[in-house]
């Protein structure tokens, strides 16, 4: 860094919308650097030791223990755990009201304060040890995106990721496998419709309060013109380079090795790979299903453009 502020592009939204094919997408941009989501840095890197994008033990990966050297003088020098209870005692949805109109309680400023400046830490020496000026965090927590205006050090600009809610339950009703763990392969978590429905329409209308002017995106209008909703994205923290070295094709994209904390298996991907909708929804979801999430995400689905 050459004393230039220091941007975290944020994307919130719904897990299982296409977070991590959108954050190393953005990944591979020059002066920008994709760490996945990095929400679950205490947990399931530091405490539970999961795989790296880069497919390391997050304890052998070069790259977190240059991280953890800048930012604390090593891990060995914080305890990840308390840092984990810090951040469940200030990282909810809850207080999203709080966090955006302050002043803060005083209360919640004591208890939110610490965290916000270990979490400025981490991203001010991932920004040292890579060169780079923006960093791509896709934890997708509203709770978290609004947290990121108290970390001291840093200029979020917070994106709101959606996608037709019948693709998010058809893709959290389905088995799909997790190799993050160290020791073995195990399964991502599965979640009824209902729920799903549900939990969309809240994260969404908690999000819409979050996210920075202009930085709506729906995952369907990503997939079908990558490269200019790339651009688009990149315009957020005034990125607007002249060529995109990872679009090897209109929608083919050529990934390297991101070092990211967590996402879905495809973090864990390189190479070239084509960008296309997954609408397998679209073919293989029961009609009773689809009509539940329907009912149960209307008028929200029809606000945000998917028609009924
Ligand atoms: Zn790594």
């Amino acid at each position: 860094m050459t004393g230039e502020e220091l941007s975290v592009l944020y994307v919130g939204g719904l897990g299982r919308s296409g977070s991590t094919l959108i954050d190393r997408v953005l990944g591979q941009t020059p002066g920008v650097c994709s760490v996945g989501e990095l929400v679950f840095l205490w947990d399931r890197a530091l405490s539970a030791n999961e795989l790296c994008g880069c497919g390391d033990p997050f304890d052998e990966c070069p790259f977190w223990k240059e991280v953890g050297v800048v930012a604390f003088g090593g891990w060995d020098r914080i305890d990840p755990r308390a840092i984990q209870a810090w951040q469940r005692r200030v990282d909810r949805n809850r207080y999203v009201p709080s966090m955006l109109v302050p002043p803060l309680a005083p209360s919640y400023r004591r208890r939110l304060e610490p965290y916000a400046e270990a979490v400025g830490r981490i991203y001010k020496a991932i920004a040292e040890v890579t060169g780079a000026r923006v960093i791509v965090d896709s934890s997708k927590h509203a709770s978290t995106a609004a947290m990121l205006r108290h970390v001291p050090g840093i200029r979020p600009r917070i994106v709101q990721l959606f996608r037709d809610p019948h693709g998010v339950a058809w893709s959290w009703s389905k088995t799909v496998e997790r190799p993050d763990a160290t020791d073995g392969v195990s399964l991502m978590a599965r979640v009824g419709p209902a729920r799903i429905a549900a939990r969309w329409q809240g994260y969404n209308a908690l999000l819409a309060l979050v996210r920075s002017p202009g930085a709506a995106l729906r995952y369907e209008d990503f997939v079908a013109h990558p490269e200019p909703a790339t651009r688009r994205l990149l315009a957020l923290v005034g990125l607007e380079p002249e060529a995109l070295p990872q679009f090897v094709g209109p929608r083919t994209v050529r990934l390297d090795v991101d070092h990211t904390v967590a996402g879905n298996p495809l973090r864990f991907r390189t190479g070239d790979i084509e960008i296309r909708a997954d609408e397998e929804w679209r073919r293989r979801m029961p009609a009773s299903r689809r009509a539940l999430v329907s009912a149960l995400s209307f008028p929200s689905t029809a606000i945000y453009g998917y028609p009924r």
